[in-house]
């Protein structure tokens, strides 16, 4: 219960697409994923050329980063958030600016007090990763109003398709009026695809054609995009698993917080332990019940959402180890 993946395997409909595609293995697949492409693009309601994929989004952050950002330039974002960021930040030698979370939600006003001229781009991760919280649209609107055109806004939504919380709204109706912004989603998550590597972006064609600069030649393979459009064909499938997932988000986030742990509302595949000191200590106490989850020293430990039986191995754990709460 440590990386977020969705405890089902593929798809009946997508494994077939997956040994289907074992027989054109002797030759490169599109390096454009141009089928693709235009599948997602009508899938989220844009045009083709709106769109681009990438080796997961993860790839497509590098990819980002790679593109848009140089030498002592800077990058900002809240903290804590997606570890990948410091990682691909440190690779293009920029300067990292860190704001803190705000009741463990991303601080938009703060994070753009905290842009300048300097700033390239900054990360929005909507929900946030390890905290799960989410901002409403409006806010993001906000800071989009915020920030110089200048700086390159990544809105990061890798778990959007299991956000509840309506103050959340389709981010591409974002696009039109604000170049500056890409949107990143992935077939990892909610598509249950991480071992596939594919992911995507949503933003202006200028911006798509930067990060189209630097994909790896052949980086979403064969499989992967032909996994990649079965599950888009298979999107009711795909929304019913979220369903169930969330459904037992809702129960395990109830189970919570009715034994006294102070959770913040989760809006990923996730739920979040803010216990401070007590994170590795916690982290190692649930694994030696056999329980893995991800901890972050001195922040807390997060919990992927996993099948009934898991999720209810983890409550059961976190019981014995931690019977009073500590957060
Ligand atoms: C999982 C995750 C990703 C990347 O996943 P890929 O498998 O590379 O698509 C990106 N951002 C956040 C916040 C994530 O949690």
């Amino acid at each position: 219960m440590a990386s977020n993946e969705l405890p089902f395997g593929p798809l009946p409909s997508v494994a077939g697409a997956i040994s289907g595609g074992i027989e054109h293995l002797g030759l490169y697949a599109d390096h454009g994923a141009a089928a693709l492409r235009a599948d997602i693009a009508a899938f989220v309601g844009l045009d083709a050329d709106q769109v681009t994929v990438g080796a997961g989004s993860a790839g497509i952050l590098q990819q980002l980063l790679l593109s848009y950002v140089g030498v002592g330039d800077k990058v900002a974002m809240c903290w804590p958030s997606f570890e990948a960021y410091p990682l691909f930040t440190a690779l293009v030698e920029a300067e990292e600016i860190r704001v803190p979370l705000l009741d463990e939600t991303f601080d938009l006003p703060s994070l753009a007090a905290a842009i300048d001229a300097d700033t390239k781009l900054a990360f929005v991760t909507n929900p946030n990763n390890p905290t799960g919280t989410v901002v409403g649209t409006d806010e993001i609107i906000g800071f989009l109003g915020s920030v110089p055109p200048t700086c390159l806004v990544v809105l990061d939504e890798a778990y959007s398709e299991f956000v509840t919380d309506e103050r959340v709204t389709d981010s591409t109706l974002l696009l039109p009026d604000h170049p500056n912004l890409v949107i990143t989603r992935t077939f990892s998550k909610a598509h249950g695809l991480a071992g596939l590597r594919v992911g995507y972006a949503l933003g202006h064609p200028e911006v798509i054609g930067m990060i189209d600069r630097t994909l790896v030649p052949f980086a979403v393979n064969e499989l992967a995009q032909r996994a990649a459009r079965a599950s888009i064909d298979a999107a009711s499938e795909m929304r019913a698993r979220v369903a169930a997932v969330v459904a037992e988000r809702t129960r395990v986030t109830g189970a919570l917080r009715d034994g006294g742990w102070n959770i913040p509302e989760p809006q990923g595949n996730f739920v979040w332990l803010p216990v401070t000191a007590d994170a590795a200590a916690l982290g190692n106490d649930l694994e030696r019940r056999g329980v893995v989850t991800r901890a972050f020293a001195g922040v807390g430990v997060r919990v992927t959402i996993a099948s009934r039986d898991w999720n209810d191995r983890f409550l059961a754990a976190l019981a014995e180890v931690r019977p009073k709460p500590t957060c």
